[in-house]
């Protein structure tokens, strides 16, 4: 770090600036730059491994074993691809309306999706429960705390299943690996590597965007002899204990966690209770902000009156897309820089200058806690984010910081060398300094993809064998999101030309909600499928791109990481700019007056079949 560039900034005494008139925000940015250019790579995504072939092991299901079956080749009415809560909100909202035939598929061995996978020591949501976790009225469940463990919220997912005995007709630990459209049979042909081949009437994927685990790709990572894995496959029977803690193998081990993301966060605390030795691989610091966790007060459950959650939920929703509220009813670190998080997410924009202004007020703020936390001076220098707040994830602990208080706890600060340098037999080398270690804990995230269909590792073929990728060749083409003409009751849940939020369970929910109303209306109307026009698309593409915020200069000046493509690129007209409060009022209006626009009657369907039939042959 440049001491003549920060001074410059420091302008205050201390470094505790909360008063935004003495901000020199032209110093501000120029430190800003330091920071992101000391951390630019020209290989941006490249520099990671997939954890695929080679390193397949990192990725393997240590939770559940392998359970052998027979291939299926039968017909559902509806199949469900992804067991999180979008497919299992769809599968609960499809039984509520009556609609049979559910097949619920995953390649986890059980319902819960990045809660089935994410079973590290520490692991919590850190968006508050009672708006987070889904249908807590409807199951009769009140998380125990105000930001609940992953395992509570793995159980709840459990509840849901059954609940809404979605565990009928599940095909577990099985990935689809082909969608294709029969007009005649007005039916999806679906194959798995599972040797299964079964038709299902509507194919609904919620197969999420965050969840193959990926690595960095540091030279030498395969020569470590020493134990290593990825948070997201946690190997307790390495270190012993569970998501609470417990982790006595430790005692004697000399562990490694590289990666200080939202994950590194909740997992160094109770690593560092444990270890003989924890060193701590940081690139770029997180923001660390309050957590205020707290059990939830009986008292307050009991007040609530039905239809509460979704009231809390709305309003959530809305203070952070800046709708006016009378009173914000979850207080916390989201909803104290509901503007900051515009920047990026959506919802209306302010003036960039104040909103600049109050970034760097937060900023100070959380640079400032790690002053008053962390006791070794130049540790504390090294674990402060200068960044603009939504250049990362937003990270919320009262325990992170203070565990580098502790004696066995090191922190290695990586950035000017853009990373680990190598790894050999033993040891974990940052410039010329090598770290001797036993284990080795990989927290560096997920390929930050979009869902199998989108990525093309799930091929989809429509009317006329017509590839989806092939049909979204300048760019994706949907009608809200949810579908594409020229591949009839294909029904897709994601922020893709969709709405966006931290709260994207809440997101998923009004996608399950929607979709549930397009088949249910499909099957009241006797319509032979659901299918936008392709005039519908159009208009909803050209909306998408008129209404985008262009956040390519925001991101521009940011450390590198996976919401700027690593530094290299600005990722921008994917979602729906004027946020999920306005989209999710348009998606109302829209199945109060327009829904009839994409059920296609029989005469409609012979027609397009003739169309595709005739084009294919041409
Ligand atoms: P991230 O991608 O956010 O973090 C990966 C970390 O690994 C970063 O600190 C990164 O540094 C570091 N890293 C990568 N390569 C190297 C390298 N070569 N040397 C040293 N460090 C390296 O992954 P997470 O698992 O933390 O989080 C992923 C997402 O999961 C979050 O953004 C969030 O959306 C979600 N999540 C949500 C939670 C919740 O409670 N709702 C909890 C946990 C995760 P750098 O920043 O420099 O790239």
């Amino acid at each position: 770090m440049d001491n003549d560039v920060r001074l410059a900034v420091l302008i205050d005494e201390g470094n505790i600036m909360t008063d935004e008139h003495t901000i020199d925000l032209d110093a501000l940015r120029d430190v800003y730059r330091h920071e992101r250019d000391r951390r630019i790579r020209p290989d941006g995504a490249r520099q990671y491994a997939r954890t695929a072939g080679e390193f397949g092991y990192y990725a393997k299901d240590p939770y559940t074993d392998r359970t052998e079956r027979e291939p299926v080749g039968d017909r559902v009415n509806v199949l469900i691809i992804g067991a999180g809560f979008g497919g299992l909100q769809t599968g609960a909202f499809l039984r509520e309306a009556g609609i049979d035939g559910i097949r619920m598929m995953d390649e986890a061995g059980d319902v819960g999706g990045t809660w089935y996978w994410n079973r590290y020591p520490g692991v919590r949501c850190d968006i508050e429960s009672y708006v987070y976790m889904p249908l807590l009225e409807e199951t009769g469940f009140m998380p125990t705390e105000r930001y609940a463990t992953g395992e509570e919220i793995r159980q709840h997912a459990v509840r849901i299943a059954k609940h809404y005995d979605l565990y009928r007709d599940t095909l577990f630990q099985t990935r689809a690996t082909s969608l294709t459209w029969s007009d005649e049979g007005a039916e999806w042909t679906v194959t798995t590597d599972r040797g299964d081949e079964f038709r299902a009437r509507f194919v609904v994927t919620s197969s999420g965007t965050l969840t193959q685990p990926k690595l960095p790709g540091i030279e030498g990572i395969d020569a470590f002899r020493g134990h290593t894995f990825h948070t997201s496959r946690w190997d307790y029977g390495y270190t012993g204990g569970d998501q609470t803690g417990g982790l006595e193998k430790l005692r004697d081990k000399r562990v490694g966690v590289v990666g200080t993301g939202a994950t590194g966060l909740q997992v160094v605390p109770l690593v560092a209770e444990y270890a003989k030795e924890l060193v701590v691989f940081q690139r770029t610091p997180s923001t660390v902000d309050v957590r205020d966790n707290r059990p939830t007060d009986p008292n307050w459950a009991a007040e609530q009156k039905p239809g509460w959650q979704r009231e809390r939920m709305d309003n959530f929703l809305e203070v952070l897309a800046g709708d006016p509220v009378e009173e914000s009813l979850v207080t916390d670190g989201w909803t104290k820089t509901p503007s900051l998080q515009r920047e990026i997410l959506s919802g209306s924009f302010g003036d960039s200058t104040d909103t600049e202004l109050d970034d760097a007020v937060t900023m100070n703020r959380i640079r400032a806690r790690v002053d008053e936390i962390v006791e070794d001076v130049p540790t504390a220098e090294a674990l402060k984010p200068w960044y603009r707040y939504m250049c990362k994830r937003p990270g919320f602990s009262d325990t992170y910081l203070q565990a580098f208080n502790r004696p066995n706890v090191t922190l290695v600060d990586t950035a000017d060398h853009h990373g680990i340098t190598r790894m050999t037999e033993n040891a974990v080398v940052v410039g010329d300094e090598e770290h001797e270690l036993d284990c080795v804990i990989f927290a560096t995230g997920f390929d930050a993809g979009v869902s199998g269909v989108v990525s093309g590792t799930l091929p989809v073929a429509g009317r006329g064998g017509r590839q989806l990728l092939e049909a979204w060749g300048r760019g994706p083409r949907t009608l809200h999101g949810f579908s594409t003409h020229g591949f009839p009751n294909l029904l897709q849940l994601g922020a893709l030309q969709n709405a966006n939020s931290v709260n994207f369970v809440h997101v998923l929910q009004e996608q399950a909600s929607h979709i549930t109303a397009m088949i249910a209306a499909a099957e009241r109307s006797g319509a032979a499928w659901v299918e936008p026009t392709a005039e519908a698309e159009e208009a909803w593409v050209r909306e998408v791109f008129a209404t985008a915020h262009d956040t390519a200069a925001f991101q521009a000046e940011c450390t590198p990481g996976y919401y700027n493509g690593e530094g290299t690129a600005a990722i921008t007209g994917m979602t729906y700019s004027p946020g999920p409060v306005a989209f999710h009022r348009l998606l109302r209006e829209w199945r109060e007056t327009r829904m009839h626009e994409v059920l296609v009657t029989d005469e409609q369907a012979y027609a397009l079949a003739q169309g595709a039939y005739a084009e294919a042959t041409a």
